[in-house]
């Protein structure tokens, strides 16, 4: 499988591309996750992100790109890849095709998922994350057993900082003026499958593996 989740912030991106990866043996690649760990071990590359991504701005094109084509070259991706925030421009949807036409692959499919804006807002307002392990919980959607603390590794949630309500909505206004030309575009190229982002978690897995039934066959 070689697809990648296309849709705003709070979609659930990162969620269904975790339940994806379990069934089909391709690797979760978020450019978020990348560089908020860049930036935890405080690299280089990771302090000029976290002072962009706390503006909820884009992180420049080209440095996107480069980090990308090393992550896909890696032994795990192999078996596929599920793109989970990355392409964000046009310039990086283009870097994409020639990172992958360089490697003799090209991708199966897009998801594109679809949720009204006041959904959005609810959902990353409530969004927390497991400092130790990355699994996604909601306040109110997907509450922890104990709160505060990951059911699966007993780490410590936290809030992004990126999550708040100014932000949301700067990051908001990037995707559309930014990310939302996408849609056009992999709709081009015949690759794009539109899923409806509102229900359970469980319900847009399934729409989703059955859109992908339909590309495969
Ligand atoms: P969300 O899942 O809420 O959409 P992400 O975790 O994907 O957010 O991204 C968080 C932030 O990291 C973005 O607001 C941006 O600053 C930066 N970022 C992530 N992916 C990219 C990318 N492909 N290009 C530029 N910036 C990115
Ligand atoms: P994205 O990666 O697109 O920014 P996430 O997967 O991080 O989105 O989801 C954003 C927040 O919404 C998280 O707190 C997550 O637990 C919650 N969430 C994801 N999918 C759903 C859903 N179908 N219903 C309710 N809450 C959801
Ligand atoms: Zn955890």
């Amino acid at each position: 499988m070689r697809v990648l989740l296309l849709g705003p912030p709070g979609a659930g991106k990162g969620t269904q591309a975790k339940r994806l990866t379990g069934a089909f043996g391709a690797c979760q690649v978020s450019t978020g996750d990348i560089l908020r760990n860049a930036a935890q071990e405080e690299t280089p590359l990771g302090q000029k992100a976290a002072a962009i991504m706390v503006k909820g701005e884009l992180v420049p094109d080209a440095l996107m790109i480069d980090l990308v084509a090393e992550r896909l070259r890696q032994d795990d991706c192999r078996k596929g890849f599920i793109l989970d925030g990355f392409p964000r421009t046009l310039e990086q949807a283009d870097g994409l095709e020639g990172i992958l036409k360089a490697m003799g692959s090209e991708l199966d499919c897009v998801f594109l998922i679809r949720v009204p804006e006041a959904v959005i807002v609810e959902r990353l307002e409530g969004r927390r994350s497991c400092r130790g392990c990355g699994a996604l919980y909601h306040l109110v959607f997907h509450p922890p057993a104990r709160a505060g603390v990951c059911d699966r590794c007993q780490g410590p949630l936290y809030q992004r900082e990126d999550d708040w309500a100014e932000t949301i909505r700067a990051r908001l206004r990037v995707y559309e003026a930014q990310t939302a030309p996408l849609i056009q575009y992999y709709r081009d190229r015949g690759l794009l499958k539109e899923i409806d982002g509102v229900g359970d978690v469980d319900e847009i897995q399934n729409r989703i593996r059955q859109a992908w039934g339909e590309a495969r066959a």
